[in-house]
């Protein structure tokens, strides 16, 4: 079985399309979403609909949770991005039973999927939609302690929009680390996919990852970025910061 796993597409359809795109060249047979379909982009309605048509799994992630709930701990600029969007989902783009779809889609989304030795979220196991886990917790002992705790085998996880794989050794290796791919064995593993729709780790393109036979692949896919900037631009409520951290991938 080859699956793909996407993540954190926050509203970038023509991110998401390009991943799509190329999903379907890789022969894969399904595609889980780890959350974050929506928030900070200027199509949320779009992107929703394609993951509901598309991703028999999705994540809660903490911005979809943050259309549905009163959002909590956002910076000014994501809780203006919350804002607008909620608007969109209520009043734009579709019939009522569409629009109904999409609220009943998030307000039906888990915060885990468990599939034998594979966990899927998009925080971390310990606290599945807010909790970050970055690259520099490797130096947080306790942190990595009580995170693999609650790992069984492989957790696979989005969230902070950096992609690549912690050890029990404490390692954060990269995809360039890796060569792009990596073999899961006997160690207990988490894995952060990457974000399709802003990335931040210095590489503008969108980011997804294959998983096949034990065997996961990094991919990156280039899009037409100036497209999405120009349409948050022309969107006051998202602030311009938000078109410009996806040229830069930051
Ligand atoms: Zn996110």
């Amino acid at each position: 079985m080859k699956r793909a796993l996407i993540s954190d597409i926050h509203a970038n359809l023509e991110a998401l399309k390009a991943v799509l795109a190329d999903i379907r060249n890789q022969g894969v047979s399904d595609v889980y979403c780890l959350g974050d379909v929506i928030g900070y982009g200027p199509n949320p309605c779009e992107c929703l609909d394609e993951v509901i048509k598309l991703c028999p799994v999705t994540i809660l992630g903490n911005h979809d949770q943050a259309a549905l709930f009163d959002p909590d701990g956002f910076n000014p600029v994501a809780l203006q991005a919350v804002y607008w969007t909620r608007e969109q989902l209520e009043a734009a783009n579709g019939t009522p039973a569409q629009i109904n779809k999409r609220w009943d889609f998030l307000g039906e989304l888990p915060r885990t999927h468990q599939e034998g030795d594979f966990l899927f979220v998009h925080g971390s196991a310990r606290e599945p939609t807010n909790e970050y886990v970055f690259p520099e917790d490797v130096y947080n002992q306790r942190k990595m302690e009580a995170l693999f705790s609650r790992v069984d085998k492989y957790c696979f996880q989005g969230h902070t929009h950096i992609p690549g794989v912690f050890t029990m050794d404490r390692e954060f290796l990269t995809p360039e680390d890796l060569g792009g791919q990596y073999r899961l064995g006997d160690e207990r593993v988490m894995i952060n996919v990457g974000s399709v729709g802003q990335p931040r780790d210095n590489d503008s393109r969108a980011c997804y990852a294959i998983i096949e036979d034990n065997t996961l692949t990094y991919r990156r896919v280039e899009y037409n970025v100036d497209t999405t900037a120009e349409k948050i631009y022309d969107i006051p409520d998202l602030d311009n910061m938000l078109g410009d951290r996806l040229r830069s991938g930051r």
